[in-house]
């Protein structure tokens, strides 16, 4: 159920049908469904409620849009950063500053000093250098820094291996056999207070035994780490929960993943922290295009749209499916390739797949688009950068506008010495 559904044969966002939307705003457009936002957060929420003590940061790099993450912040979540970008976005929005996570691999001090003056409830230390950098910073200012050092399990999460982050070759986090060494010191280390560890494995998980796996290995070492002295009060076990892109697609749901959890971790005694993106904005969001023209193809026609790579990057950049529907289906359907009109024969969504059958000027939605989607958005051939749409019910709102060619070209400059 994601609120995406037909009434009358016209596709719509809960209560407002889509080419209200695509007529008012144009297309590409982004649109997101409040509802779906707000069940999401809750079927999360409430799946874990099965565990003692729980803190919930949104992974915001899923969907940093101001509305989302005022959405979520309405609904107790915290947030999940990796950027300075991003921590502002979370303190505008209204998340509390105790409850922001701060994850990545390249803090920069500046971004360390911001946040530590904003006061965050946790930075995730992705090295011992880096560790040792925050406390330095926490002693000159006066504070202490609370901190979890993530640690890299070396456990295949059976993912795509650009989305997988918990194998020894992946750059994140500290190698599970110096772990244990790296805590001892840095927990004795003025200026950071050393509070639990952290770990996430990838992305898009259609399966919770990698998940299962990691968290006991990782659970042993917190136990060695008590063993040796140290207190470990805090344990973040990430995001990465999959969702469903093909219709049909069976995932773990959250009461699944929540009942593993209590039992890998029934006898930590900690609060148990969560980074979910995916699995609460993925099916929160469609992006609407238009056939620009359907064009023969040797085997196949090409529907053209005007929605691309830049738009919507997952499918260049992971292979990634999302299913296409036409807003307005007449019931016929035919088999063709979906392409962009980026001038790269990555800008393509489908291959030979068989949908609704369109034309030029019909609107059609890539559903599924909700999550890694208006984010990852960019200018690419001089394209304007996508805007989002969020739909209440019956009343929808821009909540980022479409930033036009003529805007970007403003920020430029040619240099007096190529005038004349
Ligand atoms: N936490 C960290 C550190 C991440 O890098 C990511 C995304 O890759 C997430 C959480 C969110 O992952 P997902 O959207 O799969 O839940």
């Amino acid at each position: 159920m994601d609120h995406f559904e037909y009434r009358d044969g016209v596709l719509h966002a809960e209560d407002v049908p889509l080419p209200a939307i695509a007529q008012a705003v144009g297309t590409p457009v982004y649109v997101y469904a409040r509802a779906t936002l707000t069940r999401h957060a809750r079927v999360f929420r409430d799946a874990l409620a099965v565990l003692p003590r729980v803190k919930i940061a949104f992974a915001v790099k899923s969907n940093p849009n101001l509305a989302v993450l005022r959405v979520l912040a309405a609904e107790g979540y915290g947030a999940d950063v990796v950027s300075g970008g991003e921590l502002e976005r979370a303190l505008a929005a209204g998340m509390a500053a105790d409850g922001i996570v701060f994850s990545g691999v390249g803090k920069t001090e500046a971004e360390m000093r911001r946040a530590l003056e904003a006061g965050i409830g946790q930075f995730n230390l992705e090295s011992e250098e880096e560790g040792l950098e925050l406390a330095a910073l926490g002693a000159s200012m006066g504070t202490v820094a609370p901190a979890a050092l993530r640690v890299n399990p070396d456990v295949d999460a059976g993912t795509h291996g650009k989305i997988s982050t918990g194998k020894a070759e992946n750059k994140f986090g500290v190698p599970f056999d110096r772990a244990g060494a790296i805590y001892a010191r840095l927990a004795e280390t003025p200026g950071i207070a050393m509070r639990g560890l952290a770990l996430h494995i990838g992305s898009q998980l259609a399966k919770l035994e990698p998940l299962e796996q990691a968290f006991t290995k990782v659970g042993g070492l917190m136990r060695a780490i008590r063993a040796a002295g140290h207190a470990v009060t805090h344990m973040d076990l990430g995001g990465g929960v999959g969702v469903p892109y093909r219709e049909g697609e069976v995932f773990p749901q959250p009461a699944d993943y929540a009942a593993m959890v209590e039992r890998v971790t029934r006898d930590w005694d900690v609060t148990l922290m969560f980074e979910p993106g995916r699995v609460i904005t993925g099916n929160t969001g469609v992006l609407v295009t238009r056939v620009v023209r359907v064009k023969e193809g040797a085997s196949h026609p090409w529907v053209v749209v005007d929605a691309a790579m830049n738009d919507l990057a997952r499918p260049a950049l992971y292979d990634a499916w999302h299913d296409f529907a036409a807003v307005t289906p007449d019931g016929e359907r035919f088999t063709a390739n979906i392409v962009g009109p980026i001038c790269e024969s990555s800008d393509t969504f489908a291959m030979a797949r068989d949908i609704d059958r369109v034309t030029r000027g019909d609107l059609a939605v890539f559903r599924t688009a909700g999550a890694y989607g208006a984010t990852m958005a960019n200018t690419y051939n001089s394209r304007p950068l996508v805007p989002e749409v969020m739909v209440d019910e019956g009343r929808w709102a821009v909540v980022a506008d479409r930033i036009d060619p003529a805007t970007i070209l403003a920020a430029e400059r040619v240099p007096d010495f190529l005038k004349g």
